[in-house]
């Protein structure tokens, strides 16, 4: 039977994003992949709104971080990081590897760091950068990045570095309007293109940044050695992954196509609709409601339910999700819904979670989420 990839990424590729995949690989100095790609770095800067410039490059999320760390910050520099959870956390180890001070800022999973917190750190001593996760895909929470950028707009010498591996292409992001300096990302999340690309977006002030650094140690994640390439592809530095830069470009055309605030929109709708229908059945959603993510939902079970074999029965039945992490290993399920998922595939999963809950004895009126869903959906 089909199954359908409910994690929170890879999600679902659709085929017009596949074909671009199953395309004949061409040199990459081929000009038609040369105006291909230059139209992709265009159109991401005109989408998320940046200034400066835009990197799609082989690799996958965790490079970026580490590319918006090593353009951004030298060694003995102070570092603030804002951590919602597991993907937060990831900047500590990263950032101390690179001999940076580090402080951190943490909070309860399924709540959030408050922006007056974050100021009344950043009034404490002078940080080169600060980090936050956008949603943090451990705990479904998504950081009010607005309100986060108001505040660090007020300190001209921090660098706004937003982690959307698990929100750009869904979450609201505006890098001018919401002071954000360097946006990364992966493809296999929102974009719903197949793993193996990244993306980081930095803005003037990011630039400028690495331009006073000097040499700096990392080689492959310099933006100078890139800088040449984005503004002109035929340029070589270092190989580019030809069919994946076609499978996002054929992703930011239907972005396009959809509008890129209707696709936010969409998230939201969809997933309040998801949160409404699973929290109809007695499981409980994570994150706080006025914080939760539109990309995904971590959802805990009631009590009695066995984690593995939840998730074993539900492959059965057709749909594959997450298992939580760190203190939540056993006792919650992520589920992701982003991308270019559609009502069809919604509908199916909420079926399939009802079948599941039905086969371990939890849940008997069957039909009840679904129509929770479709209800939310058509409203
Ligand atoms: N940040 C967040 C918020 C993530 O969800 C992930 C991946 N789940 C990463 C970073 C790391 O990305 P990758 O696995 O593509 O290296």
């Amino acid at each position: 039977n089909k199954r359908l990839v409910c994690i929170p990424g890879p999600t679902p590729v659709a085929r017009c994003i596949q074909d671009q995949m199953a395309r004949e690989t061409v040199a990459f100095g081929d000009p038609d992949f040369v105006r291909d790609y230059k139209q992709l770095i265009e159109d991401l800067k005109s989408i998320f709104d940046c200034d400066g410039e835009a990197f799609p490059l082989a690799g996958t999320g965790t490079l970026a971080m580490e590319m918006a760390i090593a353009n951004n910050t030298k060694s003995g520099d102070n570092v603030l990081i804002v951590s919602h959870g597991y993907f937060g956390d990831r900047f500590i180890d990263l950032c101390e590897r690179k001999g940076l001070h580090v402080d951190i800022i943490g909070c309860e999973w399924g709540t959030v760091v408050s922006p007056a917190e974050i100021e009344k750190k950043l009034s404490e001593k002078e940080y080169s950068a600060i980090t936050v996760t956008h949603v943090d895909t451990a705990t479904g929470v998504a950081a009010p990045i607005k309100e986060i950028g108001d505040v660090v707009k007020k300190f001209e010498n921090t660098i706004f570095i937003v982690d959307g591996v698990c929100a750009t292409a869904a979450e609201e992001e505006y890098m001018g309007d919401m002071g954000i300096d360097v946006l990364l990302t992966g493809s296999q999340k929102a974009f719903g293109v197949a793993p193996g690309l990244f993306l980081v977006m930095a803005s003037k002030k990011s630039l400028e940044r690495r331009a006073s650094l000097g040499t700096i140690p990392e080689f492959y994640c310099d933006y100078e050695k890139w800088l040449p390439v984005m503004e002109n592809p035929a340029k070589y530095f270092a190989t580019p992954a030809i069919n994946l830069i076609w499978a996002m470009k054929e992703s930011v055309e239907m972005i396009k196509r959809e509008g890129v605030q209707n696709r936010y929109d969409r998230h939201k709708k969809n997933a309040r609709a998801m949160q409404a229908a699973v929290e109809s059945l007695g499981l409980k959603v994570l994150a706080e409601k006025e914080h939760r993510a539109v990309t995904l939902s971590n959802i805990i079970y009631m009590d009695g339910v066995d984690d593995a074999q939840f998730r074993n029965i539900l492959m059965e039945e057709g749909i594959i999700v997450a298992g939580g992490l760190a203190a939540y290993a056993g006792k919650m399920f992520r589920l992701g819904h982003m991308g270019n998922i559609d009502t069809h595939d919604m509908v199916s999963t909420v079926a399939t979670i009802e079948r599941a809950l039905h086969r371990v004895g939890k849940h008997d009126d069957m039909g009840k989420a679904v129509g929770v869903l479709m209800s939310e959906l058509m409203k």
